[in-house]
């Protein structure tokens, strides 16, 4: 083990550090004129891949409903009981529809698993990580803020077609 040097055995230069000083100088100036990785967000925003699990919304058809048939898998899956999910009928195809559908974004853990559950696609992994709310009540989305355009959708759902 090297033998710790006393005061009385430094010299001048050593006892006000400045050999040490002039170390964490030139490494300063080295590091200075590498490339920043730092983004500058909220200036510059971060556009994740297909594989990013952000907060999960509805897919909302081209004709303007849900695709959601309110079968309730996703919400018996969730293990943060994050998932509520009211069903009724309807008259179209599909037979029943979610009359009430909230995702508590206060418990969500963004596992993933109401996705991987869902037989119908009907709720999708979504590039939003903008999540901040002033109270608690806001972070509870209901149809109105849950249901997106099912072509803003199209890579994320491509992503699982080829990994699920
Ligand atoms: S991502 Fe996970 S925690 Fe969030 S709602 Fe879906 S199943 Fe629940
Ligand atoms: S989102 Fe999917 S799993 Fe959840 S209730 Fe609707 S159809 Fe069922």
């Amino acid at each position: 083990m090297a033998k710790k040097k006393r005061l009385k055995d430094l010299s001048l230069l050593e006892q006000i550090y400045l050999p040490e000083i002039v170390k964490g100088l030139a490494l300063t100036m080295k590091n200075m004129f590498k490339p920043s990785f730092t983004m500058e967000y909220p200036e510059v925003k971060f556009e994740p891949g297909a594989s990013y699990r952000g907060r999960p919304v509805l897919v909302m058809e081209e004709n303007g409903d849900e695709r959601c048939v309110a079968c309730g898998l996703c919400s018996r899956v969730c293990p943060a009981i994050a998932i509520e999910v009211q069903a009724n009928d309807t008259d179209k195809e599909k037979e029943r529809y979610p009359e009430r559908f909230e995702i508590n974004m206060l418990r969500c853990i963004f596992c993933g698993f109401c996705e991987e559950v869902c037989p119908e696609e009907a709720i999708i992994m979504s590039k939003d990580y903008e999540l901040a709310y002033t109270n608690r009540e806001d972070g509870i989305l209901g149809l109105d803020k849950l249901l997106v355009p099912v072509s803003e959708l199209q890579e994320r759902i491509q992503f699982l077609r080829k990994y699920k």
